[in-house]
């Protein structure tokens, strides 16, 4: 069965974790880290596709770029082969060369002797990539024809060889691909600061608030915790988290109300309000081994109110349980420590337990409760000599010693001393040191 102890211990454990807060403030981090990976791959996988086009298209660009300059030279070229002309050859050779595609022009007679040639010195271009891309066009040798009479068919006259400068066409591929990545990156870094943000503020933050909240749950108040308020998360997860968390520690208060309203019952006395002889047993039990273990004096005073069955009878039990009520409130406010103690022994008798009192103490004190009950001046006219409500106290005080003396024996000293208040006549305080009672 769940004691109520149990329910208090099953909410201190509910106290979030340190180590909890770490983890959730590494959530965002996370986050970003997560998404920055899978932006940054899609956005690689997508720069490939495009790459793909990209170059697809400058291959086609290179292909119209070639033809056209072919289209251009190839009849002066044919004339110069025809002619056997050098000059003119020269001139086209050169004209091709110079714009910057080819790596080697060369033209040639029918016999193939070169006519004319450029070429670049440098190291060829080497990147796998280009060169098998552009492999089938890199290497042109375009048949010159030349229509010698004016019937008859076109004949070939020579042969115009050219090599493409793969470098020329790597530079613009290479900063193609360059630009395609870098936009590819900035795109993946802005949308995951962009998620980042989103899920922060959708869910981190949040449950930031959450946790904040349930960081200020006063165990002995759970059910007073700062319930936060979670705008656009009423009908979410989130919000449904937060009303299911409320109704845990409205459970848990629930419990613990009821803890306390037992524990009320079973340590108050329901008539006086004061201490019951339960709660009495216990504090006694306690300080006597509190006194006994710092070597300092505990003293009981144990009271009985005069009288009190004639009251009854003449007043009625109304008016007896009212006077119960009187005399307890003010033996209550005769209590000035903090550690003076009162409790309602039984019918009309009450005990208090006054802890490092000394006799003459304790007998101070005594006088003191006998003076308050005095000035109530509760009506008794059946009593034996005043006509108003009195006590009887025995008072018993003692250092607990280390082996002879009990907690029974003080308690049993001051009934015996209240018993000899009772027989001395009443209305007085007696004490093991004095020979005669007070009064
Ligand atoms: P003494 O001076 O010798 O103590 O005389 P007494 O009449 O006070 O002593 P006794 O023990 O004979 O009577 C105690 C009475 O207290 C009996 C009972 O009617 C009354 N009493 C005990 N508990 C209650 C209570 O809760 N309410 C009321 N009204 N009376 C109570
Ligand atoms: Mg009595
Ligand atoms: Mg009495």
């Amino acid at each position: 069965m769940t004691t109520p102890d149990d329910v208090e211990r099953m909410v201190l454990n509910t106290a979030p974790k340190r180590s909890w807060r770490r983890r959730i403030r590494s959530l965002t981090t996370k986050q970003a880290i997560w998404t920055l990976s899978v932006a940054l791959s899609l956005s690689a996988l997508a720069g490939m596709v495009e790459l793909v086009v990209n170059a697809r298209n400058l291959r086609a660009d290179v292909q119209t770029q070639i033809d056209r300059s072919i289209a251009l030279v190839e009849g002066t070229a044919a004339e110069a082969a025809f002619q056997l002309n050098p000059e003119l050859a020269e001139r086209v050779v050169n004209g091709l060369f110079a714009t910057g595609i080819w790596r080697h022009v060369e033209l040639k007679d029918d016999f193939g002797r070169s006519m004319a040639k450029q070429s670049r010195t440098d190291q060829a271009f080497r990147g796998p990539l280009l060169n098998r891309l552009f492999a089938d066009i890199k290497q042109r040798d375009q048949i010159l024809l030349y229509q010698i009479s004016r019937q008859g068919d076109q004949e070939r006259v020579g042969t115009l060889s050219m090599t493409l400068a793969l470098d020329v066409v790597a530079r613009e591929f290479i900063a193609n691909t360059r630009l395609i990545f870098a936009v590819g990156a900035v795109k993946a870094l802005a949308i995951s600061l962009l998620l980042v943000w989103v899920f922060s503020w959708l869910i981190t933050q949040p449950l930031l608030r959450v946790y904040d909240a349930l960081q200020q749950v006063n165990p002995k108040h759970p059910g007073q915790w700062p319930k936060p308020e979670l705008l656009h998360h009423e009908n979410d997860e989130l919000g449904r988290l937060v009303d299911g968390l409320d109704d845990v520690l409205q459970a848990f208060q629930k419990g613990l109300d009821q803890r306390d309203q037992l524990r009320h019952i079973s340590t108050v006395d329901g008539l006086t309000g004061i201490a019951n002889r339960r709660q009495f047993d216990a504090v006694f039990a306690k300080e006597w081994t509190l006194a006994k273990a710092n070597g300092q004096p505990l003293a009981i005073i144990f009271m009985d109110i005069d009288q009190f069955k004639p009251y009854n009878d003449h007043y009625g039990h109304i008016e007896g349980d009212d006077c119960l009520r009187q005399v307890a409130a003010a033996l209550a406010n005769a209590m000035v420590r903090q550690s003076d103690f009162v409790a309602r022994y039984g019918g009309e008798e009450f005990v208090c337990v006054l802890s490092n009192t000394s006799l003459t103490e304790a007998l101070s004190v005594a006088e003191r409760i006998q003076n308050t009950i005095a000035e109530l001046k509760i009506p008794h006219i059946q009593a034996d000599e005043q006509a108003f409500i009195t006590l009887s106290m025995g008072v018993a005080a003692r250092v607990p010693g280390p082996h002879d003396s009990t907690a029974e024996a003080l308690l049993g000293e001051a009934d015996e001393q209240l018993y000899r208040a009772k027989s001395q006549g009443r209305n007085r305080i007696c004490s093991a040191e004095s020979k005669d009672s007070h009064r």
